[in-house]
């Protein structure tokens, strides 16, 4: 979507344990069992919308410590755009543990445990371990090893408890739900806030929960009749409003809130009070909400891009339909270099592309039709992965 970061980020699931790596068991349950059945369940959730994800195993097939942090950093190589997700049950705790990794802050952790309290589980607040025979160390390898990818443990709860052990097994899809949407907020590449329908669930009892009618329910949905099935996902709020905008920026070395704020034309309050900040650090790394409006529909010389991994000048002033050493003028580049979260002002002025705003009724397909267009080139341009729109959503035609 235009003037999103979308995509950087990889998960991989990882289902604890497996083959003759039992894992811990109680009340009929075996670990390995239930950590494939929840991870397998994520990992469809996730690749439904969208997100390049893949699973450790998805069958009961052993590894060791060592083959399952060989393949873990195999899947997407040793980077941080990866976020590893490793499912464990216990047989002592009585409560669920988030654990987070040394080298990491508690952010993705406290989104986790913030959806987790919202289910029936006693969860612990997330926190780090560390090795006892060397403290500068993760307890855990699932941290300790693997590299540059943000790893976070989730152990759900006692097997040995036959209450929790049935209730797992039962609802597992519930937990996974709630971890699924912490996924989703994380990574910020999608903005819609989901609701995952439950047995008993009517159109009227989940638009009254988010405050909808049940037509805007249906029509942000494109249901067309008012069935629901269970487990299916339902979209429950607008990725954005009409009028406010926001983007997601990644605070690069050097930069300063006070930077921040004056390259966006907003207030360092603003920025603080939107992200919950309590004083003016800011880590390299840290991801920070900015509102944004320049764009209008009325007023369109130049539109926004923010760079994503794998971009070069050529590949955006080819999809643009512009110039390279016009966007380098219009942004005063001397280089060809390009950095992660940059915005570049891409020049409108060619008319080969123009920004339009999505209205209520609209669809991609009536879009494409009216500026004489493709539905497929429209999603392009656009970087879509999904055909729902919403109200207010800018597109490059
Ligand atoms: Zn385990």
């Amino acid at each position: 979507m235009l003037d999103r970061i979308m995509g950087q980020k990889k998960i991989i699931i990882d289902a604890g344990h497996g083959g003759v790596d039992v894992g811990t068991s109680g009340n009929g349950f075996k670990e390995k069992d239930l950590t494939l059945l929840i991870s397998k369940y994520m990992f469809d959730q996730l690749k439904d919308m969208g997100y390049a994800v893949s699973l450790v195993r998805d069958t009961d097939i052993t590894l060791n410590d060592e083959d399952r942090m060989n393949k873990i950093l195999d899947i997407y190589g040793n980077s941080s755009d990866v976020i590893l997700i490793s499912n464990h049950l216990d047989s002592d705790e009585d409560v669920a543990q988030i654990i987070y990794a040394l080298r990491d802050n508690n952010e993705f952790a406290n989104l986790i445990y913030n959806n987790l309290i919202d289910t029936d589980l006693n969860v612990k607040e997330p926190y780090q371990l560390r090795l006892p025979s060397d403290t500068s160390k993760d307890y855990y390898y699932i941290h300790r090893n693997s590299g540059n990818i943000e790893p976070i443990m989730l152990q759900y709860g006692n097997l040995s408890d036959s209450n929790f052990a049935q209730g797992f097994n039962n609802d597992y899809m519930k937990y996974a739900d709630a971890v699924v949407m912490a996924i989703n907020s994380y990574l910020g590449g999608n903005n819609s806030k989901y609701y995952i329908v439950k047995s008993g669930d009517t159109l009227y009892s989940i638009a009254r929960k988010y405050n909808l009618t049940v037509d805007r329910l249906k029509e942000l949905n494109n249901l067309s009749s008012n069935n629901l099935t269970i487990g299916q996902r339902l979209i429950v709020e607008e990725p954005n409003n009409m009028v406010d905008d926001y983007i997601t920026y990644i605070v690069k070395s050097g930069d300063t809130l006070y930077s921040i704020a004056k390259e966006y034309g907003v207030s360092v309050d603003d920025i603080k009070g939107l992200n919950n900040l309590s004083s003016n650090m800011l880590s390299i790394g840290k991801r920070l909400i900015i509102p944004f409006s320049d764009i209008s529909s009325e007023d369109v010389d130049y539109i926004t891009y923010v760079v994503k991994k794998g971009d070069n000048l050529y590949n955006i002033a080819k999809t643009y339909g512009v110039d390279v050493k016009d966007i380098m003028s219009f942004n005063g580049l001397s280089s060809n270099l390009l950095s992660i979260g940059q915005r570049l002002k891409i020049p409108n002025s060619s008319n080969k592309n123009s920004v339009y705003i999505v209205r209520k009724g609209d669809t991609l397909y009536s879009i494409a039709r009216d500026y004489n267009t493709s539905v497929a080139d429209i999603m392009n341009k656009n970087n879509l992965s999904s055909s729902v729109l919403s109200i207010g959503q800018k597109l490059i035609i």
